[in-house]
């Protein structure tokens, strides 16, 4: 492609960005980021308070982060933040040690038997689904991977593996297949409990993209990265550190592709672009409180955007900040296994206390209540469970300071996922001189966002 092309990029979260960074380390230098809000990072937030800052968003990584590892290399900047720790508690607020042999010894043969459970998962996920863990879903539906290993080098595979298509299954269905049912004792803490839905509704692919078996290795071991100032603070430096920092507070009425071009109002002007974008949500399925909508609804979209894109779904999580009085402040963060059941739809699944040493700071909440088959939860009923939830767990609020509900974990369910959704949509890649990265094309996390957004660069630009 011309290395003069005028690319117009919708969104300035990770994926935003990082489509900046890949295309100027390309040559490209004509492009143009809009955000619609007035900061950069998307669901990376981290405000302040108390003279340090608090994750509303993203938390944490893994050293497998290899895309965001190039974001911190570009910037100068590294994963310098607190240690994560955590704890678990019964949903009656009891201090409970899952998966500590002496401390359950009723669980004993189960715990041995998981653990038999999970070298046979590694196992199996290294031979018999080969290529499973490659970043996107490109050919999986159809038995095949192509893409770029997750490994330091990030060498370019390809290859046909039948035993992929297994991946379109909901994941609690794909493990049942393989006889190892109880390794979702371990993926469970990672996968729902940080938003991202429930194994009897969510495909496979999702799950071990996202949670590689050394990846759920590194959460078990809590071999994480974090930054002191926030995940946040990434975004911002990448975005200072860009020839071309993101336009912020830009509202984009309409776009147009037509002629070969691409017309984009934003802020009651028309700007003239060759190609475009979109890492912003490409569909929504209602109307949202905060007035944020999908790409269908302001771009000339085709039938077949219209068609595809329908099938999107999300995840309803909410996030609270709260302040307890000291007395109340938590030791640590909580996890609550038996809140990460649609059963117990709406209730606290996770509490996060960020900062060790002192205790004038935010602690968060994670509830989701939202689940294929069931009722979704009102916002403001399960506010209320998870505010009755920290009393339950005897760290009650005294005060709510920021909330919020997130347009989450974009997906498709597993039939479409079988009927190839994904080809389907990487064979429209560039069809209307538009180019759909973000969430949806890889997993809802910033590594995974960012490394499509590398990915789509090098093969289309
Ligand atoms: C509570 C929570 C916890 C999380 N924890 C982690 C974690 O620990 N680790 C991890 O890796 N990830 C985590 N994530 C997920 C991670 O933050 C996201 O997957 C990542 O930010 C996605 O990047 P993105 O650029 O694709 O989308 P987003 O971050 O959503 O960015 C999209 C951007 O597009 C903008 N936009 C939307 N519509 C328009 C429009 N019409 N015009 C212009 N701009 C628009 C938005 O304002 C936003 O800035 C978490 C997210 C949340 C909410």
């Amino acid at each position: 492609m011309d290395k003069n092309t005028r690319i117009c990029i919708i969104g300035g979260g990770p994926a935003g960005l990082t489509a900046g960074m890949y295309l100027e380390q390309k040559g490209y230098e004509n492009y143009t980021i809009l955000e619609r809000l007035d900061r950069v990072g998307g669901k990376c937030w981290s405000p302040h308070y108390n003279g340090k800052r608090y994750e509303m968003g993203a938390i944490m990584g893994v050293p497998s982060y290899y895309a965001v590892h190039d974001v911190e290399e570009f910037c100068g900047i590294t994963h310098d933040g607190p240690k994560l720790n955590r704890n678990y508690k019964d949903k009656n607020g009891n201090v409970i040690e899952p998966f500590e042999p002496k401390k359950n010894i009723l669980k004993i043969p189960r715990l041995l038997k998981m653990k038999k459970q999970m070298k046979k998962f590694g196992e199996l996920l290294e031979t018999k689904y080969k290529g499973y863990d490659l970043n996107g879903h490109r050919g999986v539906a159809e038995g095949r991977y192509d893409g770029y290993a997750v490994t330091p080098g990030r060498e370019r595979v390809q290859g046909e593996n039948e035993n992929l298509k297994d991946l379109a299954l909901p994941f609690a269905e794909f493990c049942k297949k393989n006889g190892v049912e109880l390794v979702q004792d371990i993926w469970i803490g990672p996968f729902t409990a940080f938003g991202y839905g429930y194994f009897d509704e969510i495909p496979a692919a999702y799950v071990l993209k996202y949670l590689d078996f050394q990846t759920c290795m590194n959460f078990v071991k809590v071999n994480l990265w974090t930054w002191e100032q926030g995940t946040q603070y990434i975004w911002e430096c990448l975005n200072a550190k860009l020839k071309n920092p993101a336009r912020l507070g830009s509202t984009i009425e309409k776009v147009e592709r037509k002629d070969g071009k691409v017309y984009v109002t934003v802020n009651g002007a028309v700007e003239e672009y060759d190609k475009i974008i979109v890492t912003a949500p490409l569909y929504i399925p209602n109307k949202r409180a905060d007035g944020q909508v999908g790409m269908v609804d302001y771009f000339d979209a085709r039938e077949d955007e219209k068609a595809l894109f329908s099938k999107i779904d999300y995840e309803r999580y909410d996030v609270l900040a709260v302040e307890t009085k000291p007395e109340d402040h938590p030791e640590i963060s909580y996890y609550v296994f038996d809140n990460m059941v649609p059963q117990r739809l709406g209730r606290l699944m996770v509490y996060y206390r960020r900062w060790k040493e002192t205790k004038d700071q935010i602690i968060t909440t994670y509830a989701l209540r939202k689940h294929k088959k069931s009722q979704e939860i009102p916002y403001e009923e399960c506010r209320q469970m998870v505010l009755d939830d920290l009393q339950t767990m005897h760290n009650p609020a005294s005060n709510v300071v920021n909330e919020w509900s997130v347009y989450y974990f974009p997906h498709v369910f597993s039939d479409d996922y079988a009927a190839g959704w994904y080809d389907k949509v990487e064979a429209m890649q560039d069809k209307y001189d538009t180019f759909y990265a973000g969430e949806i094309m890889a997993f809802g996390d910033m590594d995974e966002t960012a490394e499509y957004s590398r990915e789509l660069i090098d093969r289309f630009f």
